[in-house]
């Protein structure tokens, strides 16, 4: 592991009360808890944390307003800097893509031979698709663009 990232995960204080989680993350991902794994360098089980609540955080760690949020409710904010959360995030989830950690995902029997339209291939779409998906459903994304990820030309503007 780098350095940096272990040292950004050892200047998080695991909070029990978790403000970054429970008043800034608007999906609720346990950050104490998947920074304790990766203090410990544990990233599969970092990622397994993670993953009950997002399955974009290459994303949403490199582009969410987190000053505005997580990072905007870090106890570490208050006389200094947060600790950087979304940098953490995107680096769990692409060392699970470098190491194939996805391939033990197990895909339940919830849903089994269920169909679903999911109508958007943006974040929302892909997330509730990514979910539907691992409780068995048979889903189709319907998306007016000839590509899946939203309107972030938004983003340039
Ligand atoms: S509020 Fe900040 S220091 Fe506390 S657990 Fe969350 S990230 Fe770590």
């Amino acid at each position: 592991m780098e350095e940096d990232i272990k040292e950004m995960a050892n200047y998080c204080l695991n909070c029990a009360n978790k403000p970054c989680s429970q008043k800034g993350c608007p999906l609720s991902n346990d950050i104490p808890a998947f920074i304790k794994c990766v203090k410990e360098n544990n990233i599969k089980e970092a990622y397994k944390i993670l993953l009950n609540t997002t399955v974009l955080g290459n994303i949403c760690g490199r582009i969410c307003p987190h000053k505005k949020q997580c990072e905007g409710s870090c106890i570490r904010g208050i006389k200094g800097e947060p600790v950087n959360i979304g940098k953490l995030e995107a680096y769990v989830f692409d060392t699970a893509l470098k190491n194939g950690y996805d391939k033990n995902i197990k895909i339940e029997n919830d849903l089994k031979g269920k169909k679903v339209a999911v109508v958007g291939g943006g974040p929302a779409g892909l997330t509730c698709s990514a979910f539907l998906a691992v409780k068995g459903a048979k889903v189709t994304i319907y998306e007016k663009y000839n590509k899946l990820r939203g309107n972030f030309n938004t983003w340039n503007t």
